[in-house]
């Protein structure tokens, strides 16, 4: 790998270097391609591992390409290092506490940044054999390390220190997910920032950091280093955090991270950068107020760009834009040969949805109707989601402001956690479970949470929604006493009352009187 690639992977640690001899192993030799793929994945995130491994297990010849690291942001610059931060900081946020439960630790506590990143390090080279290009070979596909495009109709081009290749395919995947975009805000690049790329690489913790953008990423990050002890400032041009979601759960989630000390700068406007001797000063309008501050490091987190440049996606007909590649509901492109998964072509932007959409790629690109088994469809997919937050905010179906664009009925209830005994229990009574029901039936249409464990939560409304079982499944279903896990059943059962009328009531207290009679 050259120094800027290596650079994303700094420090160079011994868990750094296990990492990297699995998912871009330095003496990897490409093999010798012989004969035409079924199926050639450019790109070996998420969405490119689980295309190949399920087309090399089912028998097919496949190669799999990749240019940086196997498993793509994922494992290496997204949900597996920030879980680990997370995870840290939220260790560090709860020992503060500790005093409620009666264990007084002494004020001379040692906290070490260095120890908590050097954690996450060394947890993601242990997961990262899973993703490595030993294993992937192993299990039948031909692992190309180098950057592979599109040269012809039916051949991909790799080139690379391990060997340039020249690949045939039957059909092509295009899996090459994304990158942060960053914003044209005034002297940002001269300032110099980080991004998703560079910010898990910290040995040191930024005494203050800024944050541009307050979805998701930008969320998740404030709040653990705000917790971490940085003077942490998160600027947003919308109102409030997590603009997407629904509004009283992101309230929640922003009542949360102004506690642990983030300085929510929102509807942000005029945001300008300066490079001074004292650090990086940002200076933004934020309703109607001017504020001026100077930080250490700026991280950047206002959404992705796609991998769309360098593929030749022209020479072969592939369609795209500034939002990726255009794909049809079956994830053809506009090449009937070439299909795409992944961050590259939705805007389900989770490892979760990418492997759900390899698996859509495979059904059609590989069982072709009418031989194969009829067409998959990325419409039947029900994809929840969740920012982890703590509180966690998950989500999955549709919000109350998507019914009333389609002109969906429906009833919305929520139960709050303040209600549920494991909640107040364990301390963490801040959230509730919000169920929106098709008006007249009990089909459930989406559900938001906010609560410890939501990403857990929403599961439960997640595989209802998949089978077809509405409320009343919901509400008849034991669950276990204490747990968290009641709030979805409580807040079904808010729907069950109010659906108990004064006429069924009437009813049976006839029937009851009739059954009092002497
Ligand atoms: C900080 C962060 C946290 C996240 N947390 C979560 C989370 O908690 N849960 C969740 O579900 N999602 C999370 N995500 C999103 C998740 O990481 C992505 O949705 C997922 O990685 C998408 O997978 P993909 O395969 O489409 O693309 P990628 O993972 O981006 O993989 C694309 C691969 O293609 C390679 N490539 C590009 N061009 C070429 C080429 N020409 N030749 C060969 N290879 C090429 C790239 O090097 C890359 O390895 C997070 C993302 C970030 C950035």
């Amino acid at each position: 790998m050259s120094d800027a690639e290596l650079g994303k992977l700094l420090p160079n640690d011994e868990h750094n270097r296990v990492l990297v001899e699995n998912v871009h192993p330095s003496k990897w030799t490409n093999p010798e391609p012989s004969g035409r793929y079924n199926i050639v994945v450019l790109g070996a995130g998420t969405a490119g591992l689980v295309t190949a491994i399920i087309a090399a297990g089912l028998g097919a010849k496949v190669a799999l390409v990749e240019k940086h690291l196997m498993g793509g942001d994922c494992l290496n610059v997204g949900c597996v290092p920030s879980k680990g931060v997370i995870r840290a900081a939220r260790a560090w946020a709860d020992l503060r506490k500790v005093g409620e439960y009666g264990l007084h630790i002494p004020l001379a506590v040692k906290y070490d940044f260095g120890a908590a990143m050097a954690r996450m390090r060394k947890l993601r080279a242990r997961i990262s054999y899973n993703d490595s290009a030993q294993r992937y070979t192993k299990l039948g596909v031909d692992v190309y390390i180098g950057s592979g495009r599109f040269i012809d109709a039916d051949a991909i081009q790799v080139e690379g220190p391990a060997g340039n290749r020249l690949l045939k395919f039957a059909r092509a995947a295009i899996c090459t997910g994304g990158r942060a975009a960053i914003p044209p805000t005034p002297g940002l690049k001269e300032a110099g920032y980080l991004t998703n790329e560079t910010v898990f690489s910290l040995t040191e913790l930024p005494q203050r950091l800024g944050v541009i953008g307050a979805g998701p990423i930008g969320c998740e990050m404030a709040q653990s280093f705000a917790r971490f002890g940085s003077q942490v400032y998160l600027i947003e041009a919308m109102h409030g955090i997590l603009p997407n979601e629904d509004r009283d759960a992101a309230e929640i989630v922003e009542q949360q991270m102004v506690k642990d000390g983030v300085k929510l700068l929102c509807c942000g406007k005029d945001l300008q950068v300066t490079q001074t001797d004292q650090g990086r000063r940002l200076t933004v309008n934020s309703h109607g107020q001017h504020y001026d501050v100077t930080v250490d490091e700026i991280l950047v987190a206002v959404g992705r760009t796609p991998n769309v440049e360098g593929l030749g996606l022209e020479t072969v007909g592939v369609e795209f834009d500034r939002s990726g590649v255009k794909v049809d509901g079956r994830l053809q492109t506009t090449n009937s040969r070439i299909f795409a998964a992944g961050d590259i072509c939705s805007r389900y932007k989770f490892t979760h949805a990418a492997d759900a959409m390899a698996q859509i790629v495979i059904q059609n690109a590989l069982f072709p109707h009418p031989f194969g088994l009829g067409y998959a469809n990325i419409d039947s997919l029900v994809i929840p989601w969740c920012t982890f937050t703590q509180p966690e905010l998950a989500h999955v179906g549709l919000y109350e402001k998507d019914a009333k664009a389609k002109g969906i009925e429906m009833e919305t209830y929520t139960f709050r956690l303040d209600e549920v005994d494991r909640a107040i229990l364990d301390g963490t009574a801040e959230g509730f479970s919000r169920i929106h029901i098709q008006k007249a039936t009990d089909k459930i249409l989406g559900a938001t949470i906010v609560a410890a464990h939501a990403g857990d939560l929403i599961s439960e409304f997640t595989l209802a929604m998949k089978a077809g079982a509405g409320a009343k499944t919901i509400a008849s279903t034991i669950h276990p006493y204490p747990t968290q896990a009641e709030v979805n059943k409580k807040v079904v059962n808010l729907w069950r009352k109010a659906h108990f009328t004064q006429g069924t009531k009437n009813k049976l207290m006839k029937l009851f009187a009739w059954m009092r009679r002497g």
